[in-house]
């Protein structure tokens, strides 16, 4: 039985990590490469941060965590949810309400009951779960704010968010200070640091978004120097070890991303396709789209030859219907029809063709940069790295399990 850390980089592609490690881009993941052992996994579909850290976080796909999207139709409340697409749609979604859905709601109302995050199951067993910065923390330790007007929420024994939530005082420093010049991830780190030295933890979720957010600016094939900082990051965990004997000694590691990243070409308003139907919904992102509406098949119709959609699927008597060919993908049908049985997904699911993005909400788009969300599997393969951990990660699912069972513990739930 031992204890694991588990580095989360959000973005990285599974080809900038091999080039990276190979060409010595990144000494400290290739010293734990050289440790371990690598493989590339599929991850949820949607393949966009939300969808893709719930399945990381408890197991399982969106038919049993819920997450559905960055964007999505609450129908019992009649309205939009909208985690942070960009600060436009955050601003076009109403932004207390989208700030309040993205750091609150998501974890306490819209994370499916019948999922058990890592943290729950790692707490239940007197075990004592860590987070950083990590957005699907769901856990059984009430937090206060450190903001006035924010609920408490459930969250990892020791849990640090962005400086909202603060289980410890570890004098880090204010993490949004200027997103651009890396004062997310310097937060992290210097929790990160904080933790290990004191080996304060069973399990460490250590997130990573900073790749994620200049791999959208400057494209997944020119991101490489956001990768050096990254790696820097992960150097800090190992010096607060004492070195990479003593790290490796204390804890089994896993390094993975949760989605893929591809260059954006052209961008739509998808919402266009659908404009002048009444009780139709779209809701589009990034490089996936949901239609919410009475007639799934007569609105996937109105998809048929688009450019921007290479597959479109809903369900007709629980069986899968699709436009295109999922079966060009990892595992797409599998991950289309999880996509569907989300209770929350729209009635018609839409992965965006090669080279193309969807306007969100505010019309935002990342043409000349990289986006991701889509089946294909620039998007969907991520880089699975597993240091003194048993057992293959196929899926980013599969992560979870492996770190439970090195942790000793058996899932109670899924
Ligand atoms: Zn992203």
């Amino acid at each position: 039985m031992g204890k694991v850390v588990l580095i989360v980089i959000d973005g990285l592609t599974a080809a900038a990590f091999e080039s990276a490690v190979e060409g010595g881009d990144a000494p400290t993941l290739a010293l734990l490469a050289r440790e371990g052992s690598y493989r590339r996994a599929v991850t949820a579909f949607p393949s966009l941060t939300p969808v893709c850290l719930s399945t990381l976080a408890t197991g399982a796909g969106p038919d049993v965590h819920e997450i559905p999207h960055l964007v999505w139709w609450h129908r019992g409340e009649r309205r939009l949810v909208e985690y942070g697409s960009s600060f436009g749609a955050l601003r076009a979604a109403g932004l207390t309400r989208a700030l309040r859905d993205t750091v609150v709601d998501m974890n306490r109302r819209h994370l499916g009951a019948g999922a058990v995050t890592l943290f729950e199951a790692v707490e239940d067993a007197g075990l004592v779960p860590a987070a950083v910065n990590f957005t699907c923390y769901r856990g059984r330790t009430r937090h206060a704010a450190t903001l006035p007007g924010v609920p408490a929420v459930l969250g990892p024994r020791r849990f640090f968010f962005y400086n909202l939530f603060e289980s410890d005082a570890t004098g880090a420093p204010l993490a949004v200070r200027n997103r651009a010049s890396g004062t997310v991830d310097a937060y992290a780190e210097a929790v990160g640091r904080w933790l290990v030295t004191r080996d304060g933890f069973d399990l460490l979720v250590y997130y990573l978004s900073d790749y994620d957010f200049a791999s959208h600016v400057l494209g997944p094939d020119d991101a490489g120097l956001e990768l050096v900082r990254a790696d820097a990051r992960v150097a800090a965990l190992v010096d607060a070890a004492g070195g990479l004997d003593e790290f490796l000694d204390r804890y089994g590691v896993v390094v993975c991303s949760d989605h893929g990243q591809t260059a954006v070409l052209r961008t739509v308003r998808l919402q266009e396709t659908f404009a002048g139907l009444s009780g139709v919904r779209v809701t589009a992102s990034n490089r996936a789209a949901m239609v919410y509406g009475d007639d799934p098949a007569a609105l996937a119709r109105r998809l048929e030859g688009h450019p921007a959609v290479d597959v479109a699927g809903w369900l007709e008597d629980g069986q899968l219907a699709v436009l295109g060919d999922p079966d060009a993908h990892p595992d797409g049908r599998g991950r289309l029809l999880a996509a569907l049985r989300n209770p929350n997904a729209g009635d018609v699911v839409v992965s965006a063709a090669q080279g193309w993005e969807f306007r969100d909400l505010a019309g935002r788009h990342h043409a000349g940069g990289g986006s991701h969300g889509s089946l294909t599997a620039c998007d969907s393969e991520v880089p699975v790295l597993t240091v003194g951990i048993a057992g293959e990660a196929e899926r980013l699912a599969d992560v979870a399990p492996l770190a439970l069972a090195h942790l000793g513990l058996v899932r109670t739930a899924a």
